[in-house]
């Protein structure tokens, strides 16, 4: 999920792993490392932390040689810490390699090879095909062809570099899921995981496709397919200026975080969707299953964005599992007595995983006897060390103060708990079969949603001078009214509301006039009805509406100012949806008034104070 830079060529190449590592700074990470092979022997420096903090360890420790490969972790599969910092290497320290990605049959390859012997060091997925490939050298196989057989055992996610120190004329490459690219220098080659880490460098570059595997030396490349046959591989000639690649060339992290979402949430269901059984497979509640499953009551509890993702999770579990819900503010729980009893179940959402009042609450949770789950981002946080078993998101690292891509990737997560649970109790094969196909295609329609970018900027346009917005919707999407109107409390400071739907007759009613605008989520779902008598009412009034609607829905056109559409999905599914014309319209009113979207006033990315 962050980066990977590679050398070969007759410079040193520490300082350009460290040059390019640095331009991949900004996707975010928790630990650094690189790797060099000099006059065939290798050696390795990591840290947790900061690059700065690898280049200074580099020069103190005079790390250099001609082929080396450097990587930036964001932990999936183990704490982020020096040990788990990659390069990963093998017993006898002639084989490194980095990952980005992840390896979901890491634990079945992990007891087969510990079987044979192997000694591992750290805990992540990652450290299993250093060894794999190790275990095809040993049986006399080139590292080509090591590599090549490892992969085809392997599934999953993966961009990796390996050098060896008896081959140290080579560093294979191969991809599958996450980005790779090959830089073509004279007399020297690069690789990276993003062409910003090479642009400084040259302008030629090669882009690896997924199941390709390339053995680069430093004056050519030869690129195969995994099942080997020969694979001719154009060199594209790619003019970026340096000043363009922070942030991935986007003007901000959040409008980046946005648009990774197509990606991100493919991330969080990666490996977890079992299509035949038409069930959800999430190793972090292995053996709590049916627990949860048959839980008396499920209490949801978090913090803002991730509350709101809570309420969300609250209507799929009700209608999927036919579980009680109670979905709570971490701050009330933990200074209310709570209602908690040993057959209740609780789900504790949190992107950085250090959420204070989220921790507070979940510690008493399970003082009081109740099954603590956690959800979050950030692995080896607080909450996910805290909790009895849980699930990531893996929605790679967020640094835009208002939270994008994590809601969405917690949505995925809270609908695959759902489908587990409901799977277990009363939901039907087809059923299940049926919300696996619809999981499945989100990533496309989101990427569909993110292509109207412009229009919801041509929109933003209009409301800049607002001081007050109301956001509308029932059922699944009222949490994402509120969800909305956060977003553009938190980043444009416009004062703004969300209630469902049918509330507004009993109090807001009376502030609509033609100054305050109204934000209407209005899927054609079973209470599209209801919503258009809503909005008639807003329009009654003089009201102006900017409505989110589905692609086939001409009649809404007429109704409404503004109308966003957005591809049709299952109810339980489409927040999801609905919510991302909200993230860009606030994000666009933002930008548009100059303020700092990334890093808004008075808030902070992991509030660890109550
Ligand atoms: N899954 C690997 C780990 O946790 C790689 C993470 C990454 O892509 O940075 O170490």
């Amino acid at each position: 999920m962050c980066g990977i830079v590679g050398y070969i060529g007759n410079q040193n190449s520490v300082p350009i792993l460290i040059e390019g590592l640095k331009r991949l700074e900004y996707r975010g990470y928790d630990s650094a490392g690189v790797a060099s092979i000099n006059l065939g022997k290798s050696d390795l420096i990591k840290v947790k932390g900061k690059v700065s903090a690898l280049e200074e360890k580099v020069k103190h420790e005079q790390l250099q040689g001609n082929i080396g490969i450097g990587h930036t972790r964001w932990a999936t599969h183990g704490a982020p810490n020096e040990t788990n910092a990659h390069p990963h290497f093998n017993s006898d320290k002639t084989l490194y390699l980095i990952h980005n990605g992840i390896i979901e049959n890491y634990s079945v390859l992990k007891t087969a090879l510990i079987s044979k012997g192997y000694n591992f060091n750290s805990e992540t997925d990652s450290e299993v095909l250093v060894h794999l490939i190790d275990s095809f050298i040993k049986k006399g196989n080139d590292l080509f062809n090591s590599v090549r057989y490892s992969l085809n055992e392997v599934e999953g996610a993966y961009g990796i570099c390996v050098i060896y120190s008896d081959e140290p004329d080579k560093i294979i490459v191969a991809k599958k899921g996450s980005p790779l690219v090959i830089g073509i220098g004279d007399g020297e080659n690069y690789i990276a995981s993003d062409v910003n880490a090479l642009i400084a460098y040259t302008s030629q570059i090669v882009y690896l496709e997924d199941d390709e595997i390339a053995v680069v030396y430093k004056d050519k490349f030869q690129a195969r397919s995994i099942s080997d046959e020969e694979i001719v591989k154009e060199v594209h000639e790619v003019k970026i200026a340096l000043e363009e690649i922070s942030k991935g060339g986007y003007q901000h992290y959040m409008l980046k975080e946005i648009m990774e979402q197509p990606e991100s949430v493919r991330n969080s269901m990666r490996g977890r969707l079992l299509y035949e059984d038409g069930i959800s497979k999430l190793g972090g509640l292995e053996g709590f299953d049916n627990r949860i499953a048959y839980s008396r009551r499920i209490v949801i509890s978090a913090c803002g964005t991730s509350w709101h993702a809570g309420l969300v999770g609250e209507y799929m579990l009700e209608q999927y599992a036919g579980i009680p819900v109670e979905v709570d503010y971490a701050s009330e729980f933990r200074y209310r007595n709570p209602v908690i009893q040993p057959d209740d179940t609780m789900i504790f959402i949190s992107q950085s995983g250090e959420t204070a009042d989220t921790l507070a609450a979940m510690k008493e949770a399970k003082r009081k006897g109740a099954l603590v789950l956690g959800v979050c981002n950030v692995v080896g946080s607080s909450i996910a060390r805290e909790s009895t078993a849980g699930v990531y998101i893996h929605a790679g690292p967020e640094i835009g103060v208002a939270s994008t891509k994590a809601f969405t990737s917690q949505l995925v997560v809270l609908s695959l708990i759902t489908l587990l649970a409901a799977r277990k109790r009363n939901l039907s094969l087809i059923d299940g079969k049926k919300i696996i196909e619809e999981i499945d295609s989100l990533p496309d329609k989101i990427a569909r949603i993110l292509k109207i970018n412009d229009q919801i900027e041509h929109i933003a346009e209009k409301f800049v001078d607002a001081k007050n917005f109301l956001y509308l919707g029932r059922g699944y999407n009222f949490p994402v009214a509120l969800e909305g109107a956060l977003k553009l409390k938190e980043i444009s400071y416009i004062h703004a509301e969300g209630y469902p739907a049918a509330e507004m007759k009993h109090g807001p009613i009376a502030l609509i006039d033609e100054n305050m605008p109204t934000v209407v989520i209005a899927p054609k779902d079973s209470v599209y009805d209801k919503v258009l008598s809503n909005i008639e009412e807003v329009k009654a009034r003089k009201g102006k509406v900017i409505a989110i609607a589905n692609e086939d829905d001409d009649q809404i056109d007429k109704l409404v100012d503004h109308v966003i559409k957005v591809p049709q999905t299952i109810r339980m599914l489409m927040p999801i949806l609905t919510v991302i014309p909200l993230q860009l319209l606030a994000y666009h009113i933002a930008v548009k008034k100059g303020l700092n979207v990334d890093q808004p006033r008075n808030l902070a990315k992991s509030v660890t104070v109550e």
